[in-house]
């Protein structure tokens, strides 16, 4: 991470809009918090599923007799391909998209935006990564082999480090990359509503979700509704600083946020 974070200041993809400190306070407080919830629930949760599944062998990789490498492969694949639709998931059912919106609020996009998720959606993920390990039948070198690559890209396609055209475009063909990404995070709601592969970008291609590469100048990252810098700062006593977080705190009949002002087109 440290290795990005001095790169994408090196050599920037796109250009910041706003004042980096600022942003690396929201963005602490929501990770403290985030890392917090992954530790208190997300390990044990994974640890428990993990257990179950090796005493229990009924899931779908188990059931189909295979050789240990191609079940390896298979889980390493179809847990990708089941974190892909958990992702549209968050942006396509209103009240997962309440929580997974605190990380599309972020003005910028570099390593430590990987890092910006309401501790909601960390504790809702521990509960689809039990559900994906129970049904996939995964393994535990399966499943830390996949963890290790997920949160690798994670920070990878985070980061604002501008690659070679033809190096990036090379890596594209398989995994997410800075520019793809970079894509989910535009305030454009087409944009937005497409890219949702994590660590194999092919998964965009299968479901006709991939919206290509743009150049990076043309990519406004945030959500019109919270663009102004007066609804970044952090405010003693908002949950991370963020107004849909504290919103979550009080909840309420909410109109479908793919129709709302969260990710409104801009000028809507
Ligand atoms: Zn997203
Ligand atoms: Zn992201």
């Amino acid at each position: 991470m440290g290795v990005l974070f001095v790169c994408e200041r090196l050599v920037s993809l796109r250009r910041s809009r706003r004042p980096l400190w600022p942003r690396l306070v929201v963005n602490l407080v929501t990770s403290v918090l985030a890392l917090t919830t992954a530790l208190l629930i997300v390990r044990p949760a994974a640890a428990a599923a993990l257990q179950w599944s090796s005493e229990k062998p009924l899931g779908l990789v188990h059931v189909l007799h295979l050789p240990i490498a191609v079940r390896f492969v298979l889980s390493f694949l179809l847990m990708d391909l089941t974190f892909y639709w958990w992702h549209a998931a968050n942006h396509r059912l209103p009240f997962l998209w309440r929580f997974h919106n605190v990380h599309h609020l972020d003005p910028d996009l570099d390593v430590t935006t990987a890092f910006r998720f309401h501790f909601g959606e960390v504790g809702m993920s521990a509960a689809f990564r039990v559900l994906q390990v129970c049904v996939i039948g995964v393994s535990a070198p399966a499943f830390l082999a996949y963890e290790l690559a997920f949160q690798a890209n994670t920070l990878f396609q985070h980061s604002n480090v501008r690659l070679p055209l033809a190096l990036e475009t090379a890596l594209n063909l398989v995994l997410v990359t800075p520019r793809m990404h970079g894509v989910h995070h535009s305030q454009e709601r087409s944009h937005t509503s497409s890219n949702y592969s994590v660590v194999f970008s092919w998964w965009d291609r299968l479901h006709r979700t991939r919206t290509p590469n743009l150049p990076p100048e043309q990519i406004v990252v945030g959500i019109p509704a919270y663009d102004a810098p007066c609804r970044q700062h952090a405010r003693p006593g908002a949950v991370a600083a963020v107004p849909p977080a504290a919103r979550l705190l009080a909840p309420r009949v909410a109109p479908s946020p793919l129709v709302d002002e969260t990710v409104a087109p801009r000028g809507a």
